[in-house]
């Protein structure tokens, strides 16, 4: 999988006519290397590829990073950095520009000495946005992993229970069935609460009459998965079958309708635009959904301001949501992945308006 990566990664430099690029973000690092430590640094040249770390990691670099030359650096990686171009006769390099912080950048432009540095926008990203098979098996099952919590979580929803405790309950059960992490602080907003888009669970105890908000995901072998339902707890009000019914409208209307070619923005607005037609336009203040991967959020987005053509092997969230201050809000979410003919749907809790409690 690495050399396929690698590949790609220098048909990308040749094209931006960069002999040379050091990498030392994590996620890049590992996309890249496969090698899963939490520090070293890539330099990929057109001929070779560098892995570059200290003691503590040299053993699992060189089981991990297939193809990898790997070096042990000094006390200050870029200088056998400079030493591996200038041997080679590279006179400029292309960095991450942005995921190297100023501080890094300044004392990296100090070690490299006359060899330059050059901005390569988000080269690794780029090629990140397109999943090959064996990452949209990892997704596959990370998307899995998430729905089975949520039906685990189901039967512990009623009045009295603690937002924290639901939080927790999803976390346990992913982390033991091979989840390394979550995906991000788990979302579980209740109430009021479910009126904020980014409601990480709180002390607030479940009521009576609560919509509630998952959003949570599990990061499984490096992978990650997104996935929001909302439930309300004892009969719905008309005002909840509202909202909730607007809001599946909106995110059935995007799923039926995203395909190959459709810009990030004409997908946005597919969801955007029913929301607005029943009035609920200003409610719905994000993005229709975003790229994820290896990081939960990543390119392309699907956004009023989205240029990006979507295309088969892009894995994307579809979330249009709605939030009315003081009363609660719906949100509901799926991980797709664009394919050749249309979309294929990766999570697959059911919708239709859960009554708990
Ligand atoms: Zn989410
Ligand atoms: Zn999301």
């Amino acid at each position: 999988m690495a050399n396929n990566r690698l590949a790609k990664l220098r048909q990308a430099l040749a094209a931006a006519g960069l002999e040379a690029i050091v990498i030392a973000s994590p996620h890049n690092r590992r996309y890249l290397s496969g090698f899963t430590g939490s520090s070293g640094t890539l330099l990929i040249t057109s001929s070779d590829s560098f892995l570059l770390t200290d003691f503590r990691y040299t053993t699992q670099a060189a089981d991990q990073a297939a193809g990898f030359t790997i070096v042990e650096h000094g006390p200050k990686p870029l200088a056998n950095v400079r030493e591996l171009l200038a041997d080679r006769g590279i006179r400029s390099v292309g960095f991450e520009q942005n995921q190297v912080v100023y501080s890094d950048f300044a004392a990296w432009r100090e070690l490299l000495g006359d060899i330059e540095l050059v901005p390569s926008g988000s080269i690794v990203e780029e090629i990140r946005m397109l999943k090959d098979e064996s990452e949209l098996a990892v997704i596959q099952e990370a998307c899995q992993l998430a729905d089975a919590a949520f039906t685990h979580v189901q039967q512990l929803i009623r009045p009295g229970v603690k937002e924290n405790d639901l939080a927790l309950e999803l976390e346990m059960f992913m982390r033991l069935r091979g989840a390394s992490a979550t995906s991000f602080d788990t979302i579980v907003a209740s109430g009021v609460r479910s009126a904020l888009p980014h409601g990480v669970a709180s002390d607030k105890l479940v009521e009576e009459g609560d919509f509630i908000t998952f959003d949570f995901g599990a990061l499984y072998n490096g992978y990650c998965s997104d996935l929001t339902r909302t439930v309300v707890v004892g009969k719905p009000s008309a005002k909840h079958l509202e909202i909730y019914n607007i809001v599946l409208e909106a995110q059935l209307h995007a799923l039926e309708h995203i395909r190959p070619g459709m810009s990030g923005h004409e997908a946005d607005a597919l969801a955007r635009d029913i929301i607005a037609k029943y009035g609920y336009g200003d409610n719905f203040g994000h993005s229709t959904g975003h790229g994820f991967g290896v990081e939960v959020h990543e390119q392309p987005r699907l956004a009023r301001n989205s240029t990006s053509v979507l295309t088969p092997g892009m894995t994307v969230t579809v979330e249009p949501g709605i939030y009315i201050p003081g009363f609660g809000g719906v949100r509901i979410e799926d991980d797709i992945v664009i394919t050749e003919s249309g979309i294929k749907i990766l999570t697959s809790s059911p919708k239709e308006l859960l009554v708990l409690g």
